[in-house]
């Protein structure tokens, strides 16, 4: 079907898209009742009240923690945050709606402006939003065996609805976009933003204008992507389609379509003919939202250094690379877990030039780019082996634990190599760096007199290979360097390992 549009169309439109994302906040309870927001562990239909049922005379009753995760979300946007708003109803009639109606803000959102700043293929943009506002969720329909049910457990689940302006001209741009915006909403701890579980979810409104056209086209609006993945295809997929339909000289239907992953192509879900008329109006049994401006700072107090700030000073602070500084903030744990091993009393040191202890002062600090790169190289390593992550290994591997180890390397005590396997030890049993490498020997080996010795016996033991050097091929070299390599258990230094073989086979010529 892909075929069918060709690509010389795209050349002569502009994608616009605009996105509205509805995430779910953490909470223990529900938005207006104290059934347990756990819809997805639970049996079906067994988190509901006569609230979240919409019975005749429950009153609902706003969860302060709520609209406190709403407000971090608004701050950490850069949203104009609203003291004084208010709930409001808007009406619709759906099987998954058991009130008829959805209790959520529209003439006075919670949050208005902000923007987030959104790398694209390398380069900076900014992504402004309109609005972020709070509503409840609605229930669930399961299709299955021809017939439909629902399960009421998400009703009333507290969600904000985040919605930008049509800033967006790319598939790519609207993945970053949503890529960035689930990596703050996990950073400020107010949502899992796990798209999977339905936790994050994307409508993509999307049109295509000639290149140059101020005036914007025909709105199309797909709902419910749940994965990065769908919106990229999805967006890819409209701009084909609505590109070819102008190419024809045909209009673009105003309509809502729907994803087809399987097929891998929009389909219509409803036409906008006839735009619903919400009938909002003021949710008439809550009073006005009024926010203290005390409770606002405390919320604004409560909220972390954001991603881009502690990448910044990540950088500034102790000379990091920015794509390290970006791997070592891809959570707020390793982040932490980076700055804590730095903060290890006496382990390491942020300048490498610093002069390097004497003989017998111990493993020379290392410093913090040294830090950085065993977290994103062996460490990450280890722990994508094993399924876990900086936050659930912290116990078994303390900062300061992976601090001594990285010095041991640093100041030569154990090659690199073998550093990784003893961290991997230490990530299992919890063990110190020191203790495994006294206990198992693993001490590096260069000593002179012991390499001499050893590389000796190899070149020995290989007259061929010896011969074959001598005969001008080099590689043969290297089969004797591992030859002293694989007679210390791969602990000799390697370099001084081939100043042994080099002067052993110099000796050997000379005798
Ligand atoms: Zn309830």
């Amino acid at each position: 079907m892909q075929a069918a549009h060709p690509p010389s169309d795209l050349d002569a439109f502009e994608l616009v898209v605009g996105l509205e994302t509805h995430v779910q906040l953490v909470t223990a309870s529900k938005m207006f009742c104290a059934c347990a927001a756990d819809a997805d562990l639970a049996a079906p239909n067994t988190r509901t009240c006569p609230v979240c049922l919409g019975l005749p005379g429950a009153l609902p009753v706003p969860n302060a923690h709520a609209v406190a995760l709403a407000v971090r979300a608004a701050l950490a946007l850069g949203c104009t945050v609203h003291a004084h708003t208010r709930f409001e109803r808007k009406s619709y009639h759906y099987p998954d709606l058991p009130k008829g109606y959805q209790i959520s803000q529209y003439t006075r959102p919670l949050g208005t402006g902000g923007g987030l700043d959104v790398d694209v293929e390398g380069r900076a943009g900014h992504v402004r939003l309109e609005r972020l506002h709070i509503e409840e969720d609605t229930a669930r329909l399961v299709h299955a065996a021809g017939e439909t049910r629902v399960d009421f457990n998400r009703a009333g689940i507290p969600l904000v609805e985040i919605v930008t302006r049509p800033d967006l001209r790319s598939p790519d741009a609207a993945a970053a976009y949503v890529e960035t915006l689930r990596h703050l909403l996990r950073w400020i701890g107010v949502s899992t933003a796990a798209m999977a579980s339905g936790a994050l979810r994307v409508d993509v409104n999307c049109s295509l204008r000639r290149f140059g056209d101020p005036a914007l086209g025909t709105k199309v609006e797909i709902k419910n992507l749940n994965s990065i993945a769908a919106v990229r295809a999805a967006l890819a997929y409209e701009r084909r389609r609505q590109a070819a339909c102008l190419a024809r000289g045909e209009a673009v239907a105003h309509e809502t379509r729907g994803w087809d992953e399987a097929a891998g192509r929009t389909t219509p879900q409803r036409g906008k003919e006839h735009a619903h008329d919400y009938r909002y109006f003021p949710e008439p049994d809550l009073p006005p939202l009024v926010l203290p401006e005390a409770w606002l700072t405390e919320q604004r107090a409560a909220l972390p250094e954001l991603p881009a700030a502690r990448r910044g000073r990540l950088v500034a602070a102790h000379g990091l690379r920015p794509e390290d500084a970006r791997l070592l903030t891809r959570d707020r744990a390793t982040a932490d877990y980076f700055e804590a091993v730095l903060a290890t009393d006496g382990a390491t040191r942020a300048d490498p030039e610093a002069t390097p202890p004497g003989p017998g002062a111990g493993p020379a600090p290392a410093p913090a780019t040294s830090v950085a790169a065993w977290i994103t190289g062996p460490l990450f390593a280890a722990l994508y082996a094993r399924g876990l992550d900086v936050a659930a290994v912290r116990n078994h591997l303390p900062p300061a634990h992976l601090a001594a180890l990285v010095a041991l390397v640093a100041s030569g005590v154990v090659t690199a190599n073998v550093g990784k396997r003893v961290l991997g030890e230490m990530i299992d049993t919890g063990s110190r760096a020191r203790d495994i490498v006294d206990r198992d020997g693993l001490a590096q080996v260069d000593d002179a007199a012991d390499l001499r010795r050893i590389a000796e016996g190899v070149v020995a033991a290989n007259p061929k290979a010896v011969a074959d050097y001598r005969a001008g091929k080099t590689a043969s070299l290297g089969f004797l360097i591992g030859g002293v390599m694989k007679a210390t258990h791969a602990q000799a230094n390697p370099d001084a390992a081939r100043r042994a073989v080099v002067e052993a086979l110099e000796r050997s010529a000379g005798g």
